[in-house]
């Protein structure tokens, strides 16, 4: 029996003030989180000041990015290390990261390599485009950015250190959710290409895609979404709360 995990992704939004009353408020809103594991992943200005809001709250702190080396001569990154002891997780392979900044599925498993080594968990976000659901290729994507993810690793890294998050990229942002048999599908194939690959299993898959308070029960009654990774419906506490209310009571009986 595993916790769902509901985790927000700020994304680049908020002044650090704003950030501060925003993790209050969903702090207040979603009270003492039973048995559902919650994270919120503020920008990188506003996690230690927000680290200071959720102490003692139980909801994790978790970083959107994170780079591949510990330390040295990368202007503008910020290493695992400098985050670990007081950030629980980190965020990896964004979509957004993948396609605007063109970060690699090379450079994606660096990074988880990275910041598991550093003892941070870690958000591996994977998914197809649109034009690869159309041509029928998005298991073999999901596939492809799941073994360079892993490549970097001597040995499978622990189930407990990661969760993937399945987000096809035209869902996110778009208000189009993927339906609830199209999420399922692609979640349940991550699980059986770790566990056929890797000998790894016991990961939790999220969905992530325009989640909301309204379409979130729905998903999470599905038997392999073990939670969701949420972008605009997590700048609104009351939204995500229903969100993390909707983990607590849908969850499929036999996670
Ligand atoms: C995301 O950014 O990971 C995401 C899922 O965004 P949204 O919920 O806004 O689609």
């Amino acid at each position: 029996m595993t916790a769902p995990l509901v985790a927000g992704n700020w994304k680049m939004n908020t002044t650090v003030q704003e950030g501060i009353a925003l993790a209050t408020a969903i702090r207040d809103a979603v009270g003492k989180p039973g048995g559902v594991e919650v994270a919120i992943l503020p920008p990188f200005t506003h996690l230690w000041p927000v680290h200071d809001v959720l102490e003692g709250s139980g909801i994790l702190l978790g970083a959107q990015d994170v780079f591949w080396e510990t330390s040295g001569a990368y202007t503008g990154e910020i290493s695992p290390t400098m985050l670990a002891g007081w950030c629980d997780l980190a965020l990896v392979g964004h979509s957004e990261r993948r396609h605007l900044l063109g970060e690699t599925d090379a450079q994606v498993g660096r990074k988880f390599l990275c910041a598991v080594s550093s003892g941070l968990r870690v958000i591996v976000a994977v998914g197809e485009t649109e034009s690869e659901r159309d041509s029928g290729t998005t298991f073999a994507v999901v596939d492809r950015q799941l073994d360079a993810a892993l490549a970097p690793f001597e040995s499978p890294p622990a189930a407990e250190s990661f969760v993937i998050a399945y987000e096809p990229v035209w869902a996110i942002g778009t208000g189009r959710t993927a339906s609830p048999e199209q999420a399922q599908e692609v979640c349940r194939h991550i699980k059986e290409h770790l566990a056929a690959g890797f000998a790894i299993t016991g990961v939790r898959v999220l969905y992530g895609g325009s989640v909301t308070a309204d379409n979130a029960a729905v998903l999470f009654a599905e038997a392999d979404i073990d939670g969701a990774l949420v972008g605009g419906a997590s700048l609104n506490s009351d939204k995500f709360a229903a969100i993390v209310g909707a983990a607590a009571t849908s969850s499929p009986p036999a996670r």
